[in-house]
Formats: structure tokens, C-alpha cells, sequence
């Protein structure tokens, strides 16, 4: 159904965390392998990952914190746990630094919330969900492909230099951006899942050459609350390389493509020679977890817009939990970037 080149590994679907604290108990983890079935299955000729090893990870990673993800659940057993390692207590930001050995401790420097158990398979998900970024990306470096999508469970975007969060351990749409940069290419990042991609924020936040735009719900009445403000814009050499549009709660296609068209007036400005768009359907009217109004043909309007800027775009999967609409709202998007550019138009001014 879609003629836009289409990465994934099987080996994504290891990471499967039992439950999550959610509303103030304990319910079944939201980010489930099946979202990424739903929209294999839609593809009828999937293309292989490649494995590009630990540099270009550790690129944006720390070390310390690529090996506590590679551990932590072998050293939760080890402690005499069972089921999935997840931190109760969270280090105040000036004690980070503290090394700790004790596995509870240090899933609470290396995390910033509750919703990021990790399971046995988790290292190992997380790691071909960053080679499958990397290898949708070379497609384009290499000339192959215009544009491509990787498929990237668990997603990325919450996940910071030495932190995971979110539902994200290793941040594969930074991954792949500082691996463009590094290739010459002048990159810009949009952001539009639902929540603000805070971890990809933060990796770019003093860099001035990597433009970061995020459209996404209000933080100040959506997760992840202490960042994606208005008023942060970068800092020091990245001063002004940062761009937050905050939404409220029931935004729709009109007010979500007035600020639509100021990012990407953002990354004409930038002159970017290669887009990564952090895609996220969690912006879609039925999605159980969060407010948006967007409907499905919504996002064939987006892409459309998003394709006139002329680009190469890498599409990084993230969020999205109306399962059973996941994989039509991902084709919708797809089928943007590959219809007419007069498509373009029909977004709301
Ligand atoms: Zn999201």
C-alpha cells in the first residue's frame, strides 16, 4: 500500500514490559509489541536492518548509561527480583553524579518517571530499533531512497545523553540525525508526536548546528510537564536552534496547521538539507491517552505540507496507542509524502 521504503527488525518486539504505574496504579504497559505488528503487517515488502554496532549509539549516549540498559535487568535478577526492573526513587538533578551500585539506585539516576520498565528484551529491542533508524537513514544518504520510514519500536524521543523515560531508552531519531551531521548533511528534527520530545531536546539543546522543532501538547497540562515550554529556545551555541509550539488540549487541523507552517518556516530557515521527522499518531482524535482532534486524512495534509519543503525526510516511529488505527494513520501520512505536491494546498492556512 505504500511506496515509500519501510524498515524493521523482528527482534524489535523483545521489549515487552509486564505493566506501568499509570493514574496512580499499576495497568498493562500501553507501548505493546502489537502496535508495531499492526503496522508490519501493512507492509508488504519490509525491508532489512542492518547492524552498524555501538558507535553511532554511543554518539549521542553516555557509555554509562549504554551499559546500565545493557544490565539493569540481569543485575535486577541478580539482586533476587523478578519481572521487570523499574526505579521507586529519583536522585534531586544535583545529586545525579552520585555513583551508586545498587541496581534500584541506578535505575533512578538513569530514569525520569515510572513508565519505563525494563524487561528482559529490552536491550535488545532498543537496540535494533536504533540500527533500523540508522539503516532507513543510509538508504537516503547513500542516494537509494528520497525518503524513507523506520519503524522504531520502543520509540525514542523521551530519551535523553544518560536517561530513559517515557516508553524510550535509546533516542534513535537523535541517533540518526547526529549520524547525518556527521555525514555533512545540515539536519533539522520535527517533532510531531503528541507529547514534546523532551530527550531529543535536551541531546541538541547547546548545538548549533542541528535545528530541534516539536509541535505537541501543552506541558503544563500534558506529560512530560517540565519540559517543551514556549520559552525554551536552546542554549549557549544553540541559542535559537530550539523551537517549541505548545498546543492546548482539542487542538484541530486548523490551529495545528497555522503551527505546522511556522515550524517548518523554522527549518526553511535553517536551511536543513535533511529532514528526520519524530512521527507520532498519538495526535489522532481516538487515541485513548491523549486530546488532540486530528483525524486520519489529517495526515495526508501534514505530509503534503511537510513533502513541499523539498527534502529528503527520514520518518522515525513514535508514539501512537489506538492500535487497531495505527497502521491506516501511518499509511495516511505515507501516502502524503508520495501523492502530488499540489496536496500541499489543501492544508487549512
Ligand atoms: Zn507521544
Amino acid at each position: 500500500m505504500n511506496s515509500i521504503a519501510a524498515y524493521f527488525d523482528r527482534r524489535q518486539l523483545a521489549h515487552a514490559p509486564l505493566q506501568e504505574l499509570h493514574n496512580g496504579g499499576w495497568t498493562a504497559y500501553a507501548e505493546k509489541a502489537s502496535r508495531a505488528e499492526q503496522i508490519a503487517a501493512s507492509f508488504p515488502d519490509l525491508r532489512p536492518v542492518r547492524d552498524y554496532g555501538l558507535e553511532p549509539l554511543l554518539q549521542v549516549h553516555d557509555r554509562d548509561y549504554v551499559e546500565f540498559l545493557r544490565s539493569a535487568h540481569s543485575d535486577w535478577r541478580a539482586a533476587g527480583r523478578s519481572g521487570d526492573a523499574i526505579g521507586y526513587t529519583w536522585p534531586v538533578v544535583r545529586r545525579r553524579r552520585l555513583k551508586l551500585d545498587r541496581i534500584d539506585a541506578r535505575l533512578g539516576r538513569y530514569s525520569y518517571d515510572a513508565a519505563t520498565p525494563i524487561a528482559e528484551g529490552t536491550w535488545e529491542a532498543s537496540y535494533w530499533s536504533a540500527q533500523t533508524a540508522l539503516t532507513a537513514l543510509a538508504a537516503i544518504l547513500d542516494g537509494e531512497m528520497r525518503s524513507s520510514f523506520a519503524l522504531c519500536p520502543p520509540p525514542a524521543h523521551h530519551s535523553g545523553r544518560d536517561y530513559c523515560g517515557g516508553y524510550c531508552y535509546l533516542n534513535n531519531t537523535a541517533i540518526a540525525a547526529e549520524q547525518a551531521r556527521r555525514s555533512g548533511r545540515r539536519v533539522a528534527i520535527l517533532d510531531i508526536d503528541y507529547h514534546h520530545g523532551n530527550g531529543t531536546q535536551d541531546i541538541f539543546y547547546e548545538d548549533p548546528d542541528v535545528l530541534f522543532v516539536s509541535i505537541h501538547a501543552d506541558p503544563a497540562t500534558d506529560y512530560p510537564f517540565f519540559w517543551g515550554h514556549a520559552e525554551e529556545r536552546g542554549e549557549g551555541a544553540g541559542a535559537g536552534k530550539t523551537l517549541n509550539l505548545p498546543l492546548p488540549q482539542g487542538t484541530d487541523i486548523e490551529a495545528y496547521g497555522r503551527a505546522l507552517d511556522e515550524a517548518l518556516g523554522a527549518v526553511r530557515a535553517h536551511k536543513a538539507d535533511l529532514l528526520v521527522l519524530s512521527y507520532g499518531a498519538d495526535t489522532f482524535e481516538e487515541d485513548p491517552i491523549s486530546h488532540f482532534r486530528l483525524r486520519r486524512s489529517d495526515y495526508r495534509t501534514i505530509a503534503g505540507r511537510i513533502a513541499a519543503l523539498d527534502l529528503p525526510v527520514l520518518i522515525v516511529m513514535e508514539g501512537g496507542y489506538a492500535i487497531d488505527a495505527l497502521a491506516l494513520n501511518v499509511g495516511e501520512l505515507l501516502s502524503g509524502f508520495v501523492a502530488e505536491p499540489k496536496d500541499a494546498d489543501l492544508i487549512p492556512q
